[in-house]
């Protein structure tokens, strides 16, 4: 049965991950950082199943250590400051995780696999994905966004995650690594975190319907974005990692919706209006805003044969009613 070795497990979409791979029969190791990380209780008690291993992208040593011990079949980088408004704020440190962060772990598997490129494909041990994402488009070139835009990143996170993108296509380039990027568009869930945008929302919808909050403030609820399920998204990745040859794969849903929208829909849910209860704030608009940004999911359609399988409303409806059942119980 194969291995796999996952950075960012005790994230949003590590555990989609995790989950996914374990029901395929994987073993299943997560990179943990820290030495009492808060979030490690939760992932031992919802993946069982899971082995953490201790080790922190900013640590090279720590992640030769990781890759010799486990020795993975596939390794998926999703570790990474991934909010982009703290981006600004911490802007060496996310340029230091989510971009060398990638470099480094691509280290590890050369040593480690000891690869090159005259190393024919069938020897190419350690498979490589890294969460790129649909913020290096930014201030987007062409709509839609395919493999083949130009990349235009508008904040530290975006600049970041170019470099992750093109130090794994160097790798591949270089070494002969098998190594692939997913360029995902933004995916939500009951398990996304709560800074972001959409649970802000789904949170905030629920809370105010039970009397625990009395508004919503937000920033900029004009852009666009294209959104779907992380569980979805999740088997993208693994699918990359099974093809004849390693490629790069814009996951999206080809749709693209605001924050209004989603908050029109998330407060109807629970029978409000949004525009009732929501406020906003200019200190919560971001320095350099990306407008919009719509996916075109042709290729990993036709090549990986992935598609989503949960809508927008439904993707809104699923969050709300988490948030409400949660809500409902916390006190
Ligand atoms: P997330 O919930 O914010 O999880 C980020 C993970 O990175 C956490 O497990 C975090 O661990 C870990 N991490 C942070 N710093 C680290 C370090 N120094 N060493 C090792 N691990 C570290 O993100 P997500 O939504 O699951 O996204 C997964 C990946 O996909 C990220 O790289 C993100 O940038 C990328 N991406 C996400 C989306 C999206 O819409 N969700 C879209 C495109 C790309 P701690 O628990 O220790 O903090």
């Amino acid at each position: 049965m194969p291995t796999a070795l996952i950075t960012g497990v005790t994230g949003q979409d590590g555990s989609y991950l995790a989950e996914h791979l374990l029901s395929l029969g994987y073993t299943v190791y997560g990179l943990v950082r820290g030495q009492a990380n808060p979030k490690r209780p939760l992932i031992e008690s919802m993946l069982p199943d899971v082995k953490l291993v201790e080790g922190d992208l900013l640590d090279q040593t720590s992640l030769i250590n990781v890759v010799q011990q486990t020795q993975p079949d596939e390794v998926y980088n999703l570790g990474a400051i991934s909010f982009v408004p703290l981006s600004w704020n911490q802007a060496e440190l996310t340029a230091e995780i989510t971009g060398l962060g990638v470099l480094r772990l691509l280290e590890a598997i050369r040593l480690v696999a000891g690869a090159s490129p005259s190393r024919p494909q069938s020897e190419r041990t350690i498979k490589f994905y890294q969460a790129s994402s649909s913020e290096m488009f930014g201030k987007a070139r062409e709509m839609p966004q395919t493999e083949q835009t130009p990349f235009y990143p508008r904040s530290p996170y975006g600049v970041a995650k170019v470099y992750g993108h093109h130090i794994t296509v160097n790798y591949r380039e270089s070494y002969g690594i098998f190594a692939c990027s997913g360029i995902l568009f933004n995916h939500e869930s009951p398990r996304r975190g709560l800074e972001f945008v959409t649970r802000k929302i789904s949170l905030g919808a629920a809370r105010i319907k039970l009397g625990k909050q009395k508004e919503l403030v937000m920033g900029n609820m004009d852009s666009k974005r294209d959104w779907g399920f992380a569980g979805d998204y999740v088997r993208a990745m693994h699918l990359m990692l099974q093809q004849p040859e390693p490629d790069d794969y814009v996951v999206s849903t080809g749709e693209a919706h605001s924050p209004w929208e989603f908050a029109d829909l998330a407060f109807k849910v629970v029978g409000l209006n949004a525009k009732d209860h929501i406020r906003i704030d200019s200190q919560f608009i971001r320095p350099a805003e990306v407008d919009y940004l719509l996916g075109d999911p042709s290729k990993a359609r036709e090549k990986l044969g992935w598609q989503p399988s949960v809508t927008f409303s439904e993707l809104v409806q699923m969050m709300v009613e988490s948030d409400l059942q949660q809500e409902s119980k916390a006190s």
